[in-house]
């Protein structure tokens, strides 16, 4: 008797709770995942990924301190970095960001509406004023 039982349960058609596909083989969620039935394989596979991204931790580029990754924060595009940063940081970059585009960065004249890019090759960050500018452009293309 138990065994028909068990036959007949065997048999109902599974779905995956995430896509409501049907499902042949079943994969069950971590307990931790918050998912409440079985996943098929490409969820499961998705919803591992997720979590493993949310526990693993990761460096700051800066100073190497261990953090978890949501903890961290992102590198804005035009600082050119790679990897991911802790709050201190991140709010440090940004303000000598914010000084490298508020003043000159060769001779530390602040820098009004008008202020000029170095070129690529010169290596030099930040923006200069008028004179620097003229001055490396002197120095480097002639
Ligand atoms: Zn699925
Ligand atoms: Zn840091
Ligand atoms: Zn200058």
């Amino acid at each position: 008797m138990q065994i028909v039982f068990v036959g007949i349960l065997n048999h109902k058609p599974s779905f995956c709770t995430v896509c409501k596909k049907s499902i042949t083989h079943k994969h069950k969620p971590k307990r931790d995942w918050n998912v409440g039935g079985p996943l098929c394989s490409d969820c499961y596979v998705d919803e591992m990924q997720k979590y493993y991204d949310l526990s693993v931790k990761q460096k700051c580029v800066i100073c190497g301190i261990e953090k978890n990754v949501p903890d961290l924060w992102e590198p804005r595009y035009q600082w050119e970095m790679k990897g991911l940063l802790c709050k201190p940081c991140f709010d440090k970059k940004e303000t000598e960001n914010e000084k490298l585009r508020t003043f000159c960065n060769l001779c530390g004249t602040k820098l009004g509406f008008i202020r000029y890019d170095p070129k690529k090759h010169w290596s030099i960050q930040g923006q200069l004023c008028r004179n620097c500018w003229d001055a490396q452009k002197a120095k480097n293309d002639q």
